[in-house]
């Protein structure tokens, strides 16, 4: 069983770098991430909270199928943006609305190597972006309002020392 790092690990920080080849090792890391995501209940998992700092990160979101994204970039995301409550299997049992655009168009490889890209919007779009934000070491924590952010992480470390 592979563990998912939490808040206060300083690898969740940290940027990823391009995964150069995709082949048995990610393939078996990826696999692995599917157990921990399923585990926890999630809805999608990057690499680097599962401690390896590589850009990937897949999805499951409800009435999706199983997505995989390797070395993704957001290539345009719309001018409207909403308002949408986000958690993270890092940071359990903490959620809060984030604002991000409604929809985006992402490339990524799949595990078999071959380069997709996508347009999508609601639910799965913003996982992607949630997820892609791990890629650079951002939390959805970090976009919101800070004096917000410190009154909810207050509350959650309270919550995870008691
Ligand atoms: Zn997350």
């Amino acid at each position: 069983m592979i563990p998912i790092i939490r808040l206060g690990d300083s690898m969740l920080t940290k940027h990823s770098v391009v995964v150069p080849d995709i082949n048995g090792d990610i393939q078996a890391l990826i696999s692995d991430m599917f157990d921990a995501m399923d585990r926890g209940k999630g809805v999608g998992l990057a690499g680097v909270q599962v401690g390896h700092l590589l850009r990937l990160f897949i999805t499951r979101v409800p009435g999706d199928s199983p997505r995989v994204f390797i070395n993704p970039d957001i290539l345009e995301t719309s001018i409207e943006q909403e308002p949408f409550e986000e958690g993270c299997l890092s940071i359990p049992g903490l959620y809060t609305d984030v604002v991000r655009p409604s929809s985006v168009r992402v490339q990524a490889w799949n595990l078999k190597g071959r380069p997709f890209s996508l347009t999508v919007d609601g639910y799965l779009a913003r996982v992607i972006q949630h997820e892609f934000d791990h890629l650079n070491g951002i939390l959805f924590i970090d976009r919101i309002d800070p004096k917000k952010k410190l009154r909810l992480l207050a509350g959650y470390e309270a919550k995870v020392e008691a």
